[in-house]
């Protein structure tokens, strides 16, 4: 099915799809979580999802990552994972889709070689220390560390790669691993990214002083080597460097000190089938009940196009107008 590209009334392209398949997890990070389980949303077969993946690669979409909660809980990720990677760019020229996944590796050294066959292409790791006790202290989770090392390891291994890893840094738990992690990033050849933290968390704790900002990883990594910046895509949301011998890259994602929603190509699917066209959304879209309700594919994609024309313009973070999202990250999928 063939349909006029996504386009929101902003002009921006909508190209980029995550698909949250669960929003349970197994860690609890201090950063996203409250230390309890929490109510959930739940799940919805993956029939479904691939249905909604369907008809918005017919509409543009070029790229799916699959997150959650934690996506490596979901049994039959791999068969999904199948099951994308049979779907076509909707550019007429048969390109496969990239599929990615975001995960926090504690399952990931059995699944990456599978999930590579079964057509993954890219992994996203999230790992917030390389000190084993710090790591301990932020996913609230004693003993995960080796499971996150060895699924790192065994996604490069297995050739998705480059492995990024993901760290959100958090003032008084981490910002004493930039330097660390400049290391990890040179001797593991992974790319490094730091992430400004954001106010999605469940304990309500953000505060514009909890933000480690994009400056000072800059000054703090200056301290151990020089860096350059590497050029970049607009669409990219990170920038990017390269240590001054050519070994190792890092990357900052700066959504609160330099914002980029100018140039967000992405809209989120979450893990109970809702359309959410903004990290910040005070409210979501239920695509899922249009297909309870037993739309066809062409009435879907006429759903979606009104969803995403009202897509927002820009995040309103530590603006006095700021209203928080309609739900917490662990539940949208990040
Ligand atoms: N469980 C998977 C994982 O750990 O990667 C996927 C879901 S997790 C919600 C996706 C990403 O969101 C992780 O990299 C996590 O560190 C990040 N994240 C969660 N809460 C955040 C926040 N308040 N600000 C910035 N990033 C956040």
């Amino acid at each position: 099915m063939l349909m006029a590209a996504l386009h929101d009334k902003f002009g921006r392209a909508i190209s980029d799809l995550r698909i949250s398949i669960t929003d349970r997890c197994n860690y609890k990070c201090v950063y996203c979580r409250t230390a309890n389980e929490g109510a959930l949303y739940g799940d919805l077969p993956f029939a479904d999802y691939l249905r909604m993946a369907r008809v918005l690669v017919g509409m543009g979409i070029r790229k799916i990552r699959l997150t959650g909660g934690e996506p490596l809980l979901r049994k039959g990720v791999g068969e999904f994972v199948k099951e994308l990677a049979r779907l076509r760019t909707s550019n007429g020229d048969g390109t496969a889709l990239d599929i990615a996944l975001t995960t926090n590796g504690h399952l990931l050294a059995d699944l990456a070689q599978p999930l590579k066959d079964s057509g993954l292409t890219r992994v996203t790791v999230s790992m917030d220390a390389v000190d084993p006790d710090r790591f301990a202290r932020i996913t609230r989770v004693p003993t995960g560390f080796d499971n996150v090392l060895a699924g790192i390891r065994a996604a490069r291994r297995a050739g998705l790669g480059p492995v990024k890893v993901n760290c959100v840094l958090l003032r008084g738990f981490n910002e004493d691993q930039i330097i660390p992690f400049g290391m990890f990033a040179r001797e593991e050849d992974v790319v490094v990214r730091f992430i400004e933290f954001m106010p999605l968390e469940e304990d309500r704790m953000w505060s514009p002083a909890t933000v480690v900002t994009m400056d000072e990883v800059l000054a703090r990594k200056a301290e151990y080597r020089s860096l350059t910046e590497i050029p970049r895509a607009s669409s990219e949301t990170a920038r990017r460097y390269r240590f001054d011998d050519g070994i190792g890259e890092i990357g900052i994602i700066a959504p609160v000190s330099h914002p980029f929603c100018g140039h967000c190509s992405r809209i989120r699917i979450t893990s109970d089938g809702k359309i959410r066209t903004c990290l910040f959304s005070v409210w979501d879209h239920d695509l899922h009940a249009q297909m309870r309700r037993g739309a066809s594919d062409e009435e879907l994609a006429e759903f979606i196009r009104g969803v995403v024309e009202k897509k927002e313009e820009r995040h309103h973070i530590g603006e006095p107008d700021f209203v928080p999202a309609s739900r917490t990250m662990v539940h949208i999928g990040g």
